[in-house]
């Protein structure tokens, strides 16, 4: 029974994590989401303010924690016993990054291994970047993120 690691921004975190979040639970024995710092990527929130949203997401579902790292994902993957990296595919466009890191990785440790689960159709389009633009331009975001998510959302960006 394995633990799968599932590494992101999470910018905030969607209807579509929580879907990969579902899929991985019913796979593995445990899921833990890894809640990257990521220097080079300008975030709207900060690493704190991800981890507390993704984890009030989660509220009350077993077998899934919410951490934050630094550094490589192999790493942290190690750190925290798992043996498998989960990760979601939308569209052709995610493939062939997911794909490059999926070796990268696996170049960087080899006993690990990535596996990708696919959303419902609904939650296909959804990204955080995209809700972000539609929230600064005073869009409803409530259809694609959690209420406690567009809460903060619309939170922000009033500065
Ligand atoms: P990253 O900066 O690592 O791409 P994201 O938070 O954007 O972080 O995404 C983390 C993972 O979740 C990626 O594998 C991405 O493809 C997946 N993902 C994001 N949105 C969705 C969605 N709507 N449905 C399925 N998977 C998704």
């Amino acid at each position: 029974m394995a633990t799968a690691l599932y590494p992101g921004s999470f910018d905030p975190v969607t209807y579509g994590h929580l879907d990969v979040v579902r899929r991985g639970v019913a796979l593995f024995e445990r899921v833990v989401v890894a809640v990257g710092q990521r220097h080079e990527k300008q975030t709207i929130f900060d690493v704190d303010e991800r981890v507390r949203l993704f984890r009030e997401a989660m509220a009350g579902m077993e077998r899934v924690e919410v951490e934050s790292f630094e550094g490589l994902v192999v790493d942290f993957a190690r750190k925290t016993g798992a043996s498998v990296l989960l990760r979601g595919l939308r569209t052709m466009s995610d493939f062939e990054y997911e794909f490059q890191m999926a070796q990268t990785n696996r170049h960087l440790a080899p006993e690990i291994d990535s596996v990708f689960v696919t959303p419902s159709p609904q939650h296909s389009f959804l990204s955080s970047s995209l809700i972000k633009e539609v929230a600064q331009a005073g869009g409803a975001v409530e259809e694609f993120v959690p209420p406690h998510v567009a809460a903060a959302l619309r939170e922000k960006l009033a500065g």
